[in-house]
């Protein structure tokens, strides 16, 4: 049929965003062709100021395309019919937990988001509750959310997004705060949350974490420069540096071993893998 391809998901169609400034503008993106479906995971990397976040807003209706068009589901993000059923079906996590955050507790702030748009005393209750199962905070309902660690901050910020129901989920460099503890936290909620049928754009600086994605797309200003899978990604070592991203330090010190000559598979990247090819 027709247009069902389309139907269902998060769909950029040659769009352009340019913030005003008083020099004329800054094209932050330029021109972009995306589409994600419904349990995909897309990884957007690129230097800093390559126009992320600018393509995050869009993904929503924050902000509205200069040029071309976003569809959430079919509906354009420039309705404003469709505004709040756009918002609530593409939630935004951001990078500091800290500003997302406005309960004081942790239930409560799970439920503001909800409670805004009206829902039920039961109903809220229910999603207040298998929010914060998900994101494995349930036992902390009745905590402040300044006594949390980082990456239970940042859980506990999913959990909001994840009350408004939403079926896709744009992470914009959620563990660029977090410690190693808290980052693999958050790594592995999102790809539940991937398997639980979200779908999820992941934007980020770090090439290890990209590795399970089922596509990377390079921005730089504001243009896709390359789309591939993560091993494909790792493969152009040479043009990493031209789009501002640096190989895992893992596969930096293999490639660093090949050219001392000692022999590493170049795509090994687990570390006892590594150590038995070096003692076999
Ligand atoms: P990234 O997230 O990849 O670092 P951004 O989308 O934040 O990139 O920024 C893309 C470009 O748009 C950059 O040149 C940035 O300076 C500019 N920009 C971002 N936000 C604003 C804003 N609110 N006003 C003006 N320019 C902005
Ligand atoms: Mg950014």
């Amino acid at each position: 049929m027709e247009g069902t391809r389309d139907t269902h998901g998060i769909v950029f169609e040659s769009v352009c965003f340019t913030y005003d400034s008083a020099d004329g503008g800054i094209e932050a993106v330029a021109g972009v062709d995306l589409a994600v479906a419904p349990g995909e995971m897309t990884a957007v990397v690129g230097r800093n100021g390559s126009g992320k976040s600018t393509l995050a807003l869009l993904a929503n209706g924050l902000l509205h395309p200069s040029e071309g068009a976003v569809r959430v589901d079919g509906m354009y993000t420039t309705e404003q019919e469709h505004t709040w059923d756009i918002r609530s079906r593409v939630g935004i996590v951001f990078q500091n937990p800290d500003n997302q955050i406005v309960g004081t507790i942790v239930e409560e702030d799970v439920a503001f988001g909800p409670e805004n748009l009206g829902v039920s005393r039961p109903e809220l209750r229910f999603r207040v509750d298998s929010a914060l199962e998900i994101v494995g905070l349930a036992g902390m309902a009745r905590r402040e959310p300044h006594l949390l660690s980082g990456g239970q901050k940042q859980r506990l910020a999913i959990a909001g997004v994840l009350a408004l129901n939403p079926a896709y989920i744009v992470f914009d460099e959620p563990t660029a705060m977090l410690d190693p503890a808290g980052r693999s936290d958050v790594l592995a909620l999102m790809e539940r949350l991937r398997r639980d049928g979200h779908g999820i754009i992941h934007i980020t600086h770090h090439l290890s974490d990209v590795s399970t994605a089922d596509r990377v797309v390079v921005l730089s200003q504001g243009r896709i420069v390359h789309a591939g899978s993560p091993a494909d990604l790792l493969g152009q070592a040479d043009r990493l540096g031209e789009w501002g991203l640096e190989l895992p330090p893992i596969r930096r010190m293999v490639a660093e071993l090949g050219r001392l000559g000692v022999n590493v598979p170049a795509d090994a990247d687990e570390p006892t893998y590594i150590a038995s090819s070096l003692w076999p």
